[in-house]
């Protein structure tokens, strides 16, 4: 008489195809994520900068709205600041940091409210995902300092050459004339 296990496959008779329990697999699948969304977010991310403070420090350095802007991801109110309609040649950098962020060539008008780039200087701005407020956005920081610029969006119709709206607070920024 014939036993019904020699139908079966080699892989489908094989120690971890039969023994390994449902329950076992859900613990280590929790574990497994657990640590990571705890401990990976925010307190290694500052490290990667090459200019990192304290808050003190920071603040020692800014003004209470830079501060807020900058190093607490706040934003500006729209149309306050004269750098939303600027429009003479120069550089933008960072108001923290001094890294330059933009130029004047790649500023343009998108009428939101708040200085709009559709380019940044090569490497000089990270992106970041934010789902605060319940949106889902992607956060721009500085890439020298993290210090919080705005928010990049895509895809809106604007006429440009990347079809991004790098907004940016003009608090986070300084000039300088070309
Ligand atoms: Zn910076």
């Amino acid at each position: 008489m014939r036993r019904a296990v020699n139908t079966l496959s080699p892989v489908l008779r094989s120690p971890i195809f039969r023994s390994t329990p449902r329950p076992r697999y859900i613990t280590y699948t929790a574990a497994a994520i657990f640590p990571f969304s705890l401990f990976s977010t925010t307190p290694n991310m500052s490290q990667q900068f090459k200019v990192h403070k304290s808050d003190a420090e920071w603040q020692a350095q800014l003004s209470p709205e830079q501060f807020r802007v900058l190093r607490k991801q706040g934003t500006e109110r729209p149309g306050s600041h004269e750098f939303d309609k600027k429009d003479s040649p120069g550089v933008y950098t960072c108001a923290a940091c001094d890294a330059p962020l933009y130029t004047s060539k790649q500023k343009f008008a998108s009428g939101c409210g708040w200085p709009a780039f559709f380019d940044t200087v090569p490497g000089a701005v990270l992106r970041r995902e934010d789902n605060s407020n319940f949106m889902s956005r992607t956060e721009i920081v500085c890439a020298n300092c993290g210090s919080h610029l705005g928010h990049v969006f895509k895809g809106e119709g604007y006429d440009t050459p990347t079809d991004e709206r790098h907004c940016v607070n003009g608090i986070s920024l300084n000039f300088k004339d070309e």
